[in-house]
């Protein structure tokens, strides 16, 4: 451990006990089952590899046909499948290099995201920056998108149908970039993802198997809870270790 790392995680707020464990589990092959102690209290789920199947439909087969992100970008600007788009001023596709090793999924723009047309530059997204320096690497490393490309007006739940209408884009933005880890920042990401109504505290800890391609996929908190809740802080440090983890070996 790097003294650069540990000032940014101190920080952060995470503490040097934390930090001391958290890399004892580091390429230790237990480190899955030590991460799913510390979840809340709650039982970790039952499987720890998930298949997770790609939905197909008519729309998604269309926007499939496009072959790269900056075609992929352009129809998203132009979209108007969903009533978000009456209300955003302007879509968030995302950012970073198509051969990204790592895709960062959140959940959608909020109104810093909106008025500047990128994702994650309020103070989650500075958090967000301080959690990836921790991990030696940088934003421009990583391809940082959304579940919703469209602001949810007073920054309000996405509905069901919001994501249900979004969601081809984030899968093809996948299929484009085939990153070799994914991690779901939040619960509304993580849910569409996994296809799952389980929260959060269960669905972290492991190593999920996402798509046809078998990418690891890795749940944990938005940055956005983290500001209200900063004790878990040294949870999402695990999460990251061990998405990590999947690239390093
Ligand atoms: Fe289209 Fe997604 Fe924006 Fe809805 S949120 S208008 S589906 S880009």
């Amino acid at each position: 451990m790097d003294r650069n790392r540990n000032e940014i995680l101190n920080q952060m707020g995470i503490t040097q006990w934390v930090l001391r464990e958290t890399m004892d589990g580091f390429g230790d092959e237990k480190v899955t089952p030590a991460v799913s102690s510390l979840t809340d209290n709650t039982e970790p789920a039952k499987h720890p590899s998930t298949k997770v199947t790609l939905p197909e439909d008519e729309r998604s087969e269309i926007i499939d046909q496009q072959t790269d992100l900056n075609t992929l970008r352009a129809s998203v600007a132009a979209c108007t499948a969903c009533s978000l788009s009456q209300s955003r001023n302007q879509t968030v596709f995302g950012e970073g290099p198509e051969q990204a090793d790592w895709l960062l999924v959140g959940e959608a723009p909020g109104q810093q995201e909106d008025r500047q047309g990128r994702p994650f530059v309020g103070r989650a997204g500075q958090l967000l920056t301080q959690m990836i320096r921790a991990l030696d690497a940088t934003r421009e490393q990583m391809f940082i998108a959304n579940t919703l490309k469209c602001r949810p007006p007073g920054n309000r739940d996405p509905l069901p149908e919001e994501l249900r209408a979004c969601e081809p884009y984030l899968l093809k933005q996948i299929k484009l970039i085939q990153p070799k880890v994914m991690v779901a920042l939040g619960r509304f990401s993580a849910q569409a993802l996994l296809k799952s109504d389980q929260p959060l505290g269960r669905l972290r800890g492991q190593v999920y198997q996402y798509g046809p391609n078998k990418i690891p996929l890795i749940v944990t908190y938005h940055p956005a809870y983290l500001l209200r809740n900063p004790a878990d802080k040294a949870k999402v440090w695990l999460d990251l270790l061990l998405a990590h983890k999947q690239i390093t070996g």
